[in-house]
């Protein structure tokens, strides 16, 4: 099969990875085909070897320069011939570029999205003879994301100028932003669909809850000493004291953000990438360009911000395929600020909503029973291996016991009380403490007050985390954090659906997380 053949020869591969031959087979046989793996899972050569199996030349579309660049250096070391368009090419690279074309030597040409906004780049490639069009990174298509470039809502009119089949590749998972590749790429006509690739099983998956948080990440680190690792926080200010105490325990660490001069951020990206053992303690500012492989752990040391987010982090570690371990802290506090930073946003409603049920997932994540990978994976789309064997739910099952009754006597509470308290109050009414509020309001009156006192404070607290976590109670950034139902709380307070938690909400140790009113 010429396929393998040139896989070998070219590429110098032996086999193609988990799931990449499928959408080989689909870019080859000319079809429209949506292909979503995950990064460093070889999106590539998902395009390049269809590129060489079809006639014509092949255009691709990355917002990388620096990426065409290497990826065409690279090509032209295998001896294909292969070409970048963009701003930063003399004069004289263009020139050679045309005449490759013309003469029908051009493989692959590499294309940055601006360059479709000149029409005679679109008259040029319609005279060339192009066979195909690959698009990198194809969720720069999407409005709502992070990355949106406004000349990729140009491609698909490049598609219906040269009437060719389109390959589009992403590593972002989630629906909304299908729908849109599929309609702004594919003209609304749903192509060939692959997702694979996203179960990473050298890295061990863990949670927990807050509970001294600073404590745990010094634990984390320096049972880890000596190897190189990431501790994500949700603030800058975090950043630079959590890696103070990490120095302090003698562990080498350095903090990056955002706000830091852009030299110190170089300083310290190639000081991770050449030292062994050393942390940074970063927001999500770092990661982007480290490619550093032998990445032992992350932890996070705040809850992320998404699913997707949680996935992107934790996946910089364990990229050379040896154990990897990470740990995620979370507490009813980063439960409310993420839902603050949400609705407090200048997205539009639905957007809203769509990052609520992200924020969601990594609860349901957080707070789940059983295996992790398996919840993981089903989220994104993958049909999930049996119980993986590296996870904590895997390694130690966790109990659980019926909380129908406690849970409900919550949501009754909440319900009396017009949807408008934060915990706090709400377990002050559960477990009969009368403070001044609580008698202002009259709410020594009600039946549920001190109907919970069988529990603690802090056992409520753990609960009420779980309860979030199942997402039964949100809080309402906009008056305060008052917890209101969501229409999962329903059948639960009417008594047709039982409730599990996991019995570690009941054994909440010294300091608890709180759930301030
Ligand atoms: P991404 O999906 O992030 O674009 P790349 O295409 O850059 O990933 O591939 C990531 C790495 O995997 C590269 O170093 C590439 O050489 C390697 N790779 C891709 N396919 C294979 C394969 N079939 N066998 C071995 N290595 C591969
Ligand atoms: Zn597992």
């Amino acid at each position: 099969m010429q396929k393998y053949e040139t896989l070998r020869r070219v590429f110098g591969f032996d086999a193609f990875r988990p799931g990449q031959e499928e959408i080989v087979d689909s870019v080859t046989q000319g079809q429209n085909t949506l292909a979503i793996m995950p990064t460093g899972g070889g999106k590539s050569l998902c395009y390049q070897l269809p590129a060489l199996c079809r006639g014509g030349v092949t255009v691709v579309v990355s917002p990388l320069i620096a990426l065409m660049r290497d990826q065409v250096r690279g090509l032209t070391q295998q001896g294909v011939v292969a070409g970048a368009l963009t701003s930063a090419n003399t004069p004289e690279e263009n020139d050679a570029i045309w005449r490759a074309l013309s003469d029908g030597q051009m493989k692959l040409l590499y294309l940055a999205p601006e360059r479709l906004a000149a029409g005679a780049t679109v008259q040029m490639l319609e005279r060339v003879g192009v066979g195909l069009i690959a698009v990198d990174e194809a969720h720069c298509v999407s409005q709502w994301g992070h990355d949106f470039r406004p000349d990729y809502l140009r491609i698909g009119a490049l598609r219906r100028a040269l009437d060719v089949p389109l390959a589009a590749f992403t590593a972002t998972a989630d629906p909304e932003t299908q729908l849109e590749i599929v309609e702004k790429l594919f003209g609304g006509h749903a192509p060939a669909t692959f997702l694979r690739g996203f179960d990473r099983p050298n890295i061990h998956l863990a949670f927990a809850a807050k509970d001294g948080p600073r404590q745990q990440i010094l634990r984390f680190a320096s049972a880890r000493k000596g190897q190189s690792g990431i501790v994500y926080c949700g603030t800058r200010a975090k950043t630079e004291v959590l890696a103070q105490a990490l120095r302090e325990a003698g562990i080498p660490a350095c903090h990056y953000h955002g706000g830091m001069e852009p030299n110190l951020r170089r300083e310290t990206e190639e000081r991770f990438q050449q030292e062994d053992g050393l942390i940074v303690v970063a927001t999500i500012a770092f990661g982007m360009g480290i490619d550093k492989p032998d990445i032992r752990w992350v932890a996070h040391a705040d809850l992320p911000k998404s699913i997707e987010g949680y996935y992107q982090e934790i996946g910089r570690a364990g990229r050379d395929g040896a154990p990897a371990e990470t740990l995620t802290l979370f507490g009813a506090d980063d439960i409310r600020y993420r839902r603050a930073q949400i609705d407090e946003g200048a997205a539009p409603d639905d957007r809203k909503a769509a990052d609520h049920a992200r924020l969601n997932a990594l609860l349901g994540l957080a707070e789940a029973q059983t295996c992790r990978r398996h919840g993981l994976l089903t989220y994104f789309g993958e049909a999930p291996p049996p119980p993986c064997q590296n996870c904590d739910l895997c390694d130690a099952p966790p109990a659980l016991f019926d909380a129908t009754t406690p849970v409900r006597m919550a949501l009754s509470a909440i319900a009396r009380t017009a949807q408008s308290f934060g915990a706090g109050h709400i377990i002050d009414i559960l477990t009969g403490n009368a403070t001044d509020k609580l008698r202002e309001r009259g709410h020594d009156a009600l039946p549920t007050f001190g109907v919970g006192n069988g529990w603690s404070r802090p056992q409520w607290q753990g609960m009420f985390r779980q309860m979030m976590g199942l997402d039964l109670l949100r809080p309402d950034s906009a008056r305060h954090g008052a917890l209101y139902l969501t229409e999962a709380a329903r059948p639960v307070l009417k008594g047709e659906q039982p409730v599990t938690l996991r019995s570690d909400a009941l054994k909440v140790a010294k300091s608890a997380p709180t759930v301030r009113a």
